[in-house]
């Protein structure tokens, strides 16, 4: 018996059950599509991508802005089980080419606004056989409406399992070569439906889609989830603070995600000059949000926020800080979703994490290891780096955290984050926590300088307004609860951190400057 739709069903559900509610509102080409016309569109590019000659198990790759033709692609994939690839458009061609050829992908569709790097990468491309541009045809590629012509509206007859491949998603790069994360459909409809739980989601919700698509933070905690219950979404081609805000009061948004970095340039736009009745719930990850940013998030733009904490690999979340536990539990990643385990196993004296049975006791930090229906089926073409995050059902998140008396997860630090000074484990993100408080320190980022005597010293990189060091440096002294030895030994002012396109700190990068 079948227990889930797949990923194309849950679209084909939903226009059956509110064909005239509003699905797609893509303002940049004046679309505004219904449940019935968004599916008819699907299976026509179902149809489409059949007659380019693609079967079941072929990758098709986008590389796209946020736009009405990913999310076409998205769901047309999934109807065919085609594996939907969609790549980070601010990579550069020798990412792109590397993606491409690792995913041995068929079809790429692109736009114009990246057709530089298309071309540069073009001649190194050894798997596409079809090039798309959705903004119109070019020299090499055809022209995505015209793919529609003279096919059928119905609904296309692939029989497509639970388990087959939905996406392969390429991880962001924050620690070394992209990682293709496979995920089937079954992973994604359990995701799916604790986003709905924890989000409350029902038809009347709007959605702005305006962090990346091609992250799983903005498509499956957020796109696709409202697609089950048949609310709708507004796409923004890419985030700009002000147009968002503009975005949000025009078209009555009542649900977002954004990065932190999102958020902190939100709030720095007035947004108490637009009105934004409507907005009840804004949605955080990727990254911890400073109490700062939360309260102005609350006090300006006036919603809740919910926070979710995870990775690709689970598609992406594991836990969920709802927005009563953001005064109690403030900077924790919160408990874990429903149907999820996560738990903190203990380090041994060099830091390596040991089998799921050996649990650190409450408080103690260790590794974040995580059991859950939403795990990914494996990293592609890498057999043995799959088997080595997982022993057995537990997966290895490389995160290290605390779990407290409540069952709380607090995520400390990237294990190859903490850095040893003096003998002493430095976690990063104590020291990070108490910067964070000062009024005016906006973003800041710990990492460890080397040095002859230490092995390691304390260096603080700070984004912040009117504020010296000595004054950073008294502030983190008044806090009792910060030892000494976690204090910076220098305070770095800078206008801004290296972030990776989905808004986290490339702490490599900092301390690549450090070493050359
Ligand atoms: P790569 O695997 O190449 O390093 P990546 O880090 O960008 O890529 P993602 O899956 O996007 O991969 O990020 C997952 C990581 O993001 C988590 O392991 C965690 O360190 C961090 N993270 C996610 N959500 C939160 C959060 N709410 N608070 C703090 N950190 C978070």
């Amino acid at each position: 018996t079948k227990m889930y739709p797949t990923v194309g069903e849950s679209l084909t559900l939903t226009a059956e059950k509110y064909p005239d509610r509003d699905a797609i509102v893509y303002p940049q080409k004046n679309q505004e599509w219904s449940y019935r016309e968004f599916n008819e569109r699907v299976n026509q590019l179902a149809h489409a991508l059949c007659d380019l000659g693609i079967e079941k198990g072929d990758r098709v790759s986008t590389f796209l802005f946020n736009t009405s033709e990913m999310i076409l692609t998205c769901y047309s994939a999934a109807k065919i089980g085609a594996v939907f690839n969609p790549i980070n458009f601010r990579l550069a061609p020798s990412d792109l080419t590397y993606i491409l050829n690792d995913a041995e992908s068929s079809v790429l569709l692109y736009e114009d606004a990246v057709g530089d790097v298309v071309d540069s990468a073009q001649d190194d491309l050894e798997s596409i056989q079809t090039f798309v541009n959705v903004d119109g045809d070019d020299d090499r590629a055809t022209d995505f409406y015209s793919l529609f012509e003279k096919q059928p509206k119905t609904e296309p007859e692939i029989d497509v399992e639970q388990d087959d491949r939905y996406i392969i998603m390429y991880s962001s790069g924050t620690t070394g070569r992209p990682k293709g994360i496979v995920h089937s459909h079954r992973d994604m409809i359990e995701h799916n439906m604790c986003m709905l739980s924890t989000q409350h989601l029902s038809k009347t919700d709007v959605g702005l889609s305006c962090g990346p698509l091609y992250h799983s933070a903005e498509l499956h905690c957020m796109l696709l989830p409202r697609v089950h219950v048949g609310a709708s979404t507004v796409l923004q081609h890419a985030f700009d603070p002000e147009e968002t805000l503009g975005l949000l009061e025009e078209h009555d948004v009542s649900v977002m995600f954004g990065a932190p970095t999102m958020w902190i340039q939100m709030v720095q736009q007035s947004p108490e000059e637009y009105d934004l009745s409507s907005f009840r719930l804004g949605v955080y990850g990727g990254a911890s949000m400073a109490p700062a940013t939360i309260d102005a998030v609350n006090d300006e733009i006036g919603c809740d926020l919910v926070e979710y904490y995870g990775m690709t690999e689970f598609g992406p979340a594991v836990t969920v800080l709802p927005p009563d536990g953001q005064d109690t539990k403030a900077g924790a990643a919160g408990i874990s979703l429903p149907n999820h385990e996560v738990k903190i196993v203990e380090l041994d004296e060099d830091g390596i994490a040991q089998p799921p049975n050996q649990e650190a006791s409450v408080g103690e930090t260790g590794e974040i290891v995580i059991r859950g229906p939403a795990a990914m089926d494996e990293y592609w073409n890498m057999p043995e780096k799959s088997e080595s995050v997982f022993d057995g059902e537990w997966y290895y998140s490389g995160d290290l955290g605390y779990c407290d008396a409540d069952g709380y997860i607090w995520k400390k630090d990237r294990a190859d984050d903490m850095f040893i000074s003096g003998g002493e484990n430095i976690y990063p993100r104590d020291t990070e926590d108490v910067l964070l408080e000062h009024d005016s320190v906006v973003e800041c980022a710990v990492v460890g300088k080397p040095d002859d005597e230490w092995g390691k010293v304390v260096l603080a990189y700070v984004v912040a307004d009117d504020v010296t060091e000595e004054e950073l440096d008294e502030f983190l002294k008044e806090h009792d609860d910060l030892a000494d030895y976690k204090r910076p030994r220098e305070h770095r002012f800078v206008e801004e951190l290296p972030k990776t396109a989905s808004g986290k700190i490339q702490k490599f990068e900092l301390r690549d400057r450090l070493n050359g």
